[in-house]
């Protein structure tokens, strides 16, 4: 019989820490229960099978080792894999199956790669750590793919078990594992049906990131994790990238301070810093737009929520909500239609 590997990897989403992956600074995402899953069987000669369950007409794609051509697909995620891991001493087949819905920002991507390098891993013994795998994945993406993506998202796929959040220092890629009070809290994550507004995000995307180089580099950092508020009054800076910088600054406090409130499961605390947080995404790196506003007010209104804020980048996107234990669908079910009367938009529940 051959020997079949299956190794599976959830998408995440990132609980607070907005932002500062690329100013060296800290990110708390979490897993979500929706996965991608991998069933890999060896061949006996060099070729890659790849056959994704969820590509109605581009579902199966056939390569030979060391000829991984870029295709501008879904294939690629896996071709780069394989192309950086050369030599590998046989072909295989790949079976793909995922319930992570694509491009909505809970990673899809980083669970696709990081399921494919866990089985590799299994199937070919490999020497790799889960930061190696997530360092390979983000390669991956960044010179196979051609997509600019921070650490995050891999280390959260390549790390994150149930009900556990993983407090992540993306300068050195230190973590820990914080475990979620999910005894008393839901978690729910809720699109706003707006996809990275017009071409904004990938232009605000690039101009909040350079505005952050140049706030660090006038406070003489390399990083924004290196300045503090006080630094900042000292220098002579723009007002914009004073709010910039204010943004990543006391965004990394709240990192911090909600791992502390995790482990004490001080749920209300950790509302607070979720709401602070918006308001800092909002007002002073101005990455959030009206409907997102909207789902988070409306939110705030009701009695069961702890707290809710921007999740991603931005421009559109997702909220995610923390509620009380037992109440995310009542909870969706209230804020849903309301969202959706007064912006015409559609909600939708991803987790
Ligand atoms: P996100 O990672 O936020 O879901 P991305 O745009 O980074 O969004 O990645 C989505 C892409 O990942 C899809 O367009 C597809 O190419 C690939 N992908 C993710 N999951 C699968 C899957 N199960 N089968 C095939 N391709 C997938
Ligand atoms: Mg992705």
């Amino acid at each position: 019989m051959t020997q079949k590997i299956v190794a599976q990897a959830h998408g995440r989403v990132n609980l607070i820490g907005e932002h500062t992956d690329y100013n060296g600074g800290w990110v708390l995402p979490t897993s979500i229960p929706q996965y991608t899953e991998i069933v890999l069987e060896k061949r006996n000669d060099q070729k890659v099978q790849l056959i994704s369950e969820r590509k109605e007409s581009k579902r199966e794609y056939i390569y030979n080792l060391g000829e991984e051509i870029p295709t501008d697909s879904w294939v690629d995620y896996l071709q780069g894999i394989t192309k950086f891991l050369a030599p590998l001493p046989c072909g295989f087949n790949v079976h793909i199956s995922s319930n992570i819905p694509e491009g909505s920002g809970l990673s899809s991507s980083a669970a696709l790669e990081m399921s494919f390098l866990k089985a590799l891993k299994e199937l070919f013994e490999l020497p790799h750590t889960a930061t190696d795998l997530a360092l390979l994945g983000q390669k991956v993406e960044n010179e196979f793919v051609g997509a600019r993506v921070g650490i995050m998202d891999q280390m959260a796929t390549s790390l994150a078990q149930e009900n556990e959040a993983i407090f992540l220092d993306t300068l050195d890629l230190s973590f820990e594992r914080v475990s979620l009070p999910m005894e008393e809290m839901d978690l729910l994550v809720i699109n706003s049906g707006i996809t990275h507004r017009l071409s904004s995000a990938d232009g605000g995307y690039n101009q909040r990131r350079a505005e952050c180089e140049e706030a660090a580099k006038i406070c003489g950092a390399k990083f924004l994790r290196d300045v503090t508020l006080e630094d900042l009054k000292s220098k002579d800076l723009h007002p914009q990238l004073i709010k910039r910088a204010r943004h990543v600054i006391s965004e990394n406090s709240r990192v911090k301070e909600a791992v502390l409130a995790i482990k004490n499961k001080n749920l209300p605390r950790l509302g607070e810093l979720f709401y602070a947080s918006h308001a800092s995404m909002r007002d002073d790196f101005e990455v959030s737009i009206p409907e997102i506003d909207l789902l988070v007010n409306l939110a705030s209104q009701n009695k069961n929520v702890y707290g809710a804020r921007l999740t991603g980048g931005g421009f559109g996107g997702s909220v995610v909500i923390i509620t009380k234990k037992g109440t995310k669908e009542e909870v969706a079910r209230e804020l849903i239609p309301r969202y959706e009367k007064e912006t015409g938009s559609k909600g939708t529940v991803l987790v």
